[in-house]
């Protein structure tokens, strides 16, 4: 994609979108760090849901931890992998506390090495609470970056490193809100929605679905074709 190209779909999407956010519910780093590693593999709107019963209860490395596996199951049954994501837990609160002081680490390493916690998690905590230019790929924007040409890769981790090096500065902090809530309702996986789509006329993705072609008028409304002996 063209540099110019680049900068018009982001400048559209910001224009679309000037302040996005993530569509968890947390008040704290740490209540953040829980919702988005148990986002894998399930909607936010479980995680939310799960969540909305768990922190009242439990929003803290310590309280977390005297809650033990077994007492937080109930709360994560509406969350895929809830067995997994219990212990993961249990383990990333008491790791929390023994090595960082309960507080969130800011650094990608101590993050990575939180159970449950992958680079794309870590990304998305060092983005949104530490204020780094990253941008986390999930399958959303795995699929926009590589429909529209914005940054075209073979794995998550390729897409990234290429929207790191193509995306301009002023457009970093925020892209990754932007391409994945895009992805998320309008270039769906499936079939995206390209008649609605602000990216349409941008976007280099040769299978646009048909309906981002001119709509068609109903038969009825079609002026009727002149035949030869007219
Ligand atoms: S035009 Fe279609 S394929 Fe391209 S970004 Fe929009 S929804 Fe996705």
């Amino acid at each position: 994609m063209h540099p110019a190209t680049r900068r018009a779909l982001y400048r559209r999407l910001r224009a679309a979108n000037p302040a996005p956010r993530s569509e968890l519910n947390y008040t704290s780093p740490f209540e953040l760090l829980v919702a988005v590693m148990l986002s894998a593999h399930t909607t936010d709107k479980s995680v939310n849901a799960a969540t909305s019963k768990l922190f009242p209860r439990a929003n803290s490395p310590r309280a977390l931890v005297e809650l033990g596996v077994e007492g937080v199951k109930p709360y994560l049954r509406s969350v895929g992998l809830y067995n997994a994501k219990s212990r993961n837990l249990i383990g990333l609160s008491r790791q929390i506390l023994e090595r960082h002081g309960g507080q969130v680490p800011g650094e990608r390493a101590a993050l990575e090495a939180l159970p449950g916690v992958g680079r794309k998690t870590a990304s998305i905590i060092l983005n949104i609470v530490f204020g780094e230019e990253q941008i986390a790929v999930d399958t959303h924007i795995f699929r926009v970056a590589n429909r529209t040409g914005l940054a075209p890769g073979r794995t998550p981790l390729a897409v990234e490193q290429a929207l790191a090096r193509n995306t301009p500065a002023e457009f970093k902090r925020d892209a990754h809100h932007w391409l994945l809530l895009h992805g998320r309702y309008v270039c769906t996986a499936r079939v995206p929605h390209c008649s609605r789509c602000i990216l349409a006329d941008l976007c280099e993705y040769p299978d646009k679905s048909a309906a981002a072609a001119p709509a068609r008028r109903p038969a009825a409304q079609r002026p009727r074709r002149r035949r030869a002996a007219d």
